[in-house]
This record gives structure tokens, C-alpha cells and sequence, in this order.
């Protein structure tokens, strides 16, 4: 996927306010900016070449894309599901929320059978990073209805909790994938395949399950929500529901929550911070993540 173009120097000084706050120091000749945060890099070279890298790399690219008018490249449609996986009764997991600053963190675990597959096509399911928050909206309530699934919500406040214990968030994960796994297997117990979106090695992930009794048998896929319907399906469901959630506090608090961690969040914290204090961060916000130190450092 296309995520680079060249900029102009007006727009170049308008990127460079934007991301300010990411600045980072570089000695790199060819590069004239970099700005990092956790989840994307952007580097402007000599040559004015833009480049975003990270997990939300082409979100931040196609913003400055879209401003300047470029030829916008949509992401690829390269799952066809075209694979053996469809013969099978699968149970698919995957999580939302864990790179957003507000909000919960949200893991659905969902059943997809083989007769459920034309039905899941005329519904037109796929991978969500490519979706609008209304088509997630849309298609989540209808997902709900049509096929089995049990979804965890970890309120900011239980996470901020659990860090506070010394959980990392990889750990949150694991067991969050492993209970909503466990319900799903109990009732449905024709299962065949549990497949799990992989945010860490399978090691890893039973590392972090060591002081219980997980669910052992797990086909990690990176990328899964392009492998089976069952992924695309959790993944949806999960962030339907995130978006619920993100409604819910933004009517308590009064205030739109933006998704992401960005520099638009950052600005609507401060706000938040002068009106409310620090101390409402923890019912809204993950307050381990690190625009809590730059908004109250
Ligand atoms: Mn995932």
C-alpha cells in the first residue's frame, strides 16, 4: 500500500505544526523531519518526500492525502477468504481500543459456520480498518443478530486498574481473548478451529496465561481478519461496540472523544483536563499512555 507523497512548503508547514508535539531529533542529511508517536512514524526527506510508517500509518497518510488533493490509493481488497479455512466451523477473536487513549478496550470473540458464509457476502463483511465508523455501525447491528458471539468490554477505569497492578497491556489481551474464547467453546462445542488476530507469539501469549488454565488450542494468524470471515466478523462487533462506549463517555463528560492518540486527542484532553482536572482521566482515559504525561507533565 501506498503510504508517501511529495508535499509543498505550505502544506509542509502546516504537517510540521501538526505533529509538533512528535518532533524528534534526527542526524540523518537526507531527512529534514522526523515525528514519531506509538503508533506511526512520519519522515520528511531533503527531497520533500513524505513517508508515514506504523500500525496507523495509512489513516494518517490518506488526512494529508486527501488535503492535498492526491490521486488517493484506497487499501487493496486482497481477502477473498479465499482459502481453506472456509470449510470449517471457526471461531475468530480480535480486539479494539488498545491504541486509543479514551475509551475501553474491547475483545470480541465470534462463530462463523459454513452456511453462514454466502450470508456474510451479500452483508458484505471485511477487514474493518477499511470501513467508516457509520458502515461499522450499520453492519455491527446487523452482525449481532446473525451470528454467535460474546464480546468483553474493559472499562478504562478496570484497565487503568489492571496496569496499575503491573498488567501490560499485552497481558490485558491475552487473558481478555482467552475468557471471551472459553465462552464461545462452552457453547458452542462443534467448533472446529479457534483462530485469534496475533498481536504477540503464540509463546508469548501462553506466557502471559501461565498463572491459569487457557485455552490451548489456537491457530494465531497475523492479519487474521483477511484470513476468515470469523476474524473480520469479531473485529467488526468489537469495534461497533467501542463506538457505543465512546458515545457513552462522551455524553457523561460532555465532550466528543476522539479516537486514536494522536495530536487531536491531546488537544481534546487539555480541554478536558482545565474543566474537569486530572482526576477524570482514569474513568475515561488508559492514563499509562503517554499523552497523559505530555497533557499534565
Ligand atoms: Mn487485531
Amino acid at each position: 500500500m501506498k503510504t508517501d507523497f511529495v508535499i509543498d512548503d505550505h502544506h509542509l508547514q502546516q504537517l510540521v505544526t501538526y505533529y509538533g508535539s512528535y518532533r524528534e531529533e534526527n542526524d540523518d542529511p537526507r531527512i529534514l523531519y522526523t515525528f514519531k508517536s506509538d503508533d506511526f512514524r512520519v519522515t520528511v526527506y531533503q527531497t520533500k518526500k513524505v513517508l508515514f510508517q506504523g500500525v496507523k500509518a495509512y489513516e494518517e497518510y490518506l488526512k494529508w492525502a486527501k488535503l492535498l488533493g492526491k490521486e488517493v490509493v484506497e487499501p487493496m481488497v486482497t481477502q477473498s477468504y479465499d482459502n481453506d479455512y472456509v470449510k470449517e466451523r471457526i471461531i475468530g477473536s480480535d480486539e479494539v481500543g488498545t491504541g486509543d487513549f479514551f475509551g475501553p478496550i474491547v475483545v470480541c470473540a465470534a462463530y462463523v459456520r459454513p452456511s453462514d458464509i454466502s450470508m456474510l457476502n451479500d452483508l458484505d463483511v471485511r477487514d474493518s480498518k477499511t470501513m467508516t465508523d457509520e458502515a461499522i455501525i450499520r453492519l455491527g447491528e446487523q452482525l449481532i443478530e446473525a451470528i454467535p458471539y460474546h464480546v468483553l468490554v474493559l472499562s478504562p477505569e478496570k484497565y487503568n486498574q489492571l496496569t496499575g497492578e503491573g498488567y501490560n497491556m499485552n497481558k490485558i489481551k491475552a487473558y481478555l481473548h482467552d475468557h471471551a474464547i472459553k465462552k464461545m467453546v462452552e457453547k458452542h462445542s462443534d467448533v472446529q478451529r479457534v483462530i485469534v488476530d496475533q498481536f504477540t507469539t503464540p509463546e508469548s501469549y501462553f506466557r502471559y496465561l501461565s498463572d491459569i488454565q487457557p485455552f490451548r488450542k489456537i491457530t494465531f494468524h497475523t492479519k487474521a481478519e483477511s484470513i476468515h470471515r470469523s476474524v473480520a466478523c469479531a473485529s467488526i462487533i468489537a469495534r461497533y461496540k467501542f463506538l457505543l462506549e465512546m458515545e457513552k463517555l462522551s455524553k457523561e463528560i460532555d465532550i466528543h472523544l476522539p479516537k486514536g492518540s494522536g495530536a487531536p486527542v491531546d488537544a481534546i484532553a487539555k480541554v478536558i483536563l482545565l474543566k474537569h482536572g486530572a482526576h477524570v482521566f482514569k474513568n475515561i482515559a488508559k492514563i499509562n499512555f503517554k499523552n497523559m504525561e505530555r497533557i499534565n507533565p
